[in-house]
């Protein structure tokens, strides 16, 4: 085999896309990954939008933001009194960006552990080979590559608003939100969904007076509603200005402001000018310069790639993952794919289980979830008891000064199998894994409610919640 020639090329080196080659690479193929990111200084940048402008430097934000609420707000109860606090936001940009610095590094690190062959550039199919693809590299590396099987894992970019394209001064998509230069006094967010949240929220925190215009008439729509309306109340009380039904109208810029044109879900017309808009109304899947005509790759007339149930495109020996296809746009239903996908190619049975990913909204509180709502199971008319529990009465809660929220159970109304855990409150992007393992092996609520968990725990509050269901609460 010459060098130039793979087993398995992956296009995309986002978390669908380097999973994916580590895994074909742990299974003993020949692999290589094409990712064209390229950091401030054009050097490479593997992690795609999780790393890059995505997951991982939001997740540091709201950290950093939350510990400055915190000390402006929290501390006193503690005892711990502050003078001359201080927002130090070019330290927490530059916090943010070397934590990016270090994922993009240690996935450059874990290609070499593996033996990935890395090109840091565009990959485009141009046409078939002998068995298999010609893939051109160009950009920073210039190369032609042919592989038996490729996985394509181009991602996804923000969907822009028609008249609001995105500058990253003004118009903002998740890239230019995640570093703006000062706190804005007065922040517009459109799209009330995960990422207009979080970042609605590290502004809020930092000192911007922020609003969120969202369309649909329901706040958090996909959320249980009994978890979607204690989150409401919660984020309303911190000062985030939400609200629903709007319908956006006219976008203008002027030089150092931005206004929105809307009707308000009563119908009243608004005018409002802020510093900066955050617009966060989705993400469309990218194929831009892949080359997909050269070979006719099908995809559907939104541009995701077309793939049936295991990731198999339209031609034999091509898979696409990750946000670049259906499903939840989220890093990990992208990674499960990568190497379900790696897995099949070896001729082994990849899994991935849609019905226990689990979501997480990373606002404070936090709010988690994996399986069916409440909402789903009434429109399905599928019989359900349901319990939950508050953080109010649980021990550490209490001593971590955070009391928001609760844990809720959906059960089967015969069986008692887990069809779905709802929870909003301190840190349950942690706890949610509990419920996540226990719906992969199909428990039910009293498998949870018998197992021994540690006091004082957050954890405490799952057990509580499962015994919920049988509406015997120990501690409620
Ligand atoms: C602000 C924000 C916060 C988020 N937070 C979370 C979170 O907390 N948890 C979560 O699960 N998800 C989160 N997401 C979603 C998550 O980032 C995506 O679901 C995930 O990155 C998708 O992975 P992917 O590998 O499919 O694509 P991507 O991560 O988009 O990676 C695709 C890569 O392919 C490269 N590429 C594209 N075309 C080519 C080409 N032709 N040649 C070479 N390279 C190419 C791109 O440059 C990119 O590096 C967040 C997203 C945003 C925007």
């Amino acid at each position: 085999m010459s060098d130039k020639q793979f087993d398995v090329v992956v296009i995309g080196g986002g978390p669908g896309g380097y999973i994916a080659a580590i895994r074909a690479a742990q299974l003993g193929f020949k692999t290589a990954c094409i990712d064209e990111w390229a950091n401030a200084k054009g050097g490479p940048a593997p992690g795609g939008t999780c790393t890059n402008v995505g997951c991982i430097p939001s997740k540091a934000l709201l950290q950093s933001s939350e510990h400055f609420e915190h000390a402006g707000h929290a501390f006193a109860e503690h005892g711990i009194n502050l003078s001359g606090l201080e927002l130090n936001l070019p330290q927490m940009l530059k916090r943010k960006d070397t934590i990016v610095k270090q994922n993009n590094d240690g996935i450059l690190f874990l290609f070499k552990k593996n033996k990935v062959t890395f090109f840091h550039g565009r990959g485009a199919f141009a046409g078939k080979a002998e068995g298999g693809y010609t893939i051109n590299v160009s950009g920073p590396t210039t190369d032609t590559l042919t592989a038996k099987n490729v996985v394509v894992a181009t991602g996804s970019n923000a969907r822009e608003l028609p008249g609001a394209a995105f500058d990253e001064k003004l118009i903002l998509s998740n890239t230019g939100a995640l570093a703006i230069d000062a706190v804005p006094g007065k922040l517009g967010v459109i799209g009330a969904g995960v990422i207009g949240l979080e970042m609605g929220s590290v502004w809020r925190r930092v000192g911007a007076d922020v609003t969120v215009l969202e369309g649909l008439p329901t706040f958090l729509g996909a959320v249980d509603e009994q978890i979607a309306k204690e989150a409401h109340k919660l984020f309303t009380k911190q000062g985030l200005k939400i609200s629903l039904g709007c319908k956006i109208g006219a976008i203008t810029k002027g030089e150092n402001s931005v206004t929105v044109e809307y009707t308000d879900g009563a119908g009243a017309a608004q005018n409002v000018t802020f510093d900066r808009l955050i617009i966060s109304i989705g993400r469309v899947p990218n194929t831009t310069g892949l080359g997909i005509e050269t070979v006719g790759l099908q995809v559907d007339e939104r541009g995701f790639v077309v793939v049936d149930d295991e990731c198999r495109t339209s031609l034999p020996g091509v898979w696409a993952v990750g946000d670049v296809v259906r499903g939840p746009m989220l890093a990990h239903k992208a990674e499960e794919e990568g190497v379900a996908v790696a897995e099949r190619i070896a001729g082994q049975h990849g899994h991935v289980n849609f019905n226990t990913i689990p979501w997480v909204i990373y606002t404070s509180p936090e709010i988690a979830w994996v399986g069916k709502t409440e909402q789903q199971l009434k429109a399905e008319g599928v019989a359900y008891k349901a319990g939950s529990f508050p953080f109010m009465a649980n021990g550490r809660a209490r001593a971590l000064g955070d009391t928001s929220g609760m844990v809720k159970f959906i059960a089967d109304a015969t069986t008692d199998e887990i069809l779905g855990v709802h929870m909003v409150g301190p840190m349950v992007s942690e706890l949610i894994s509990e419920a996540v393992v226990a719906m992969e092996f199909k428990a039910s609520s009293e498998d949870i409610a018998r197992i021994c968990h540690a006091h004082p725990s957050l954890s405490e509050s799952t057990k509580e919640a499962a015994l919920a269901v049988d509406k015997r609460s120990l501690n409620f």
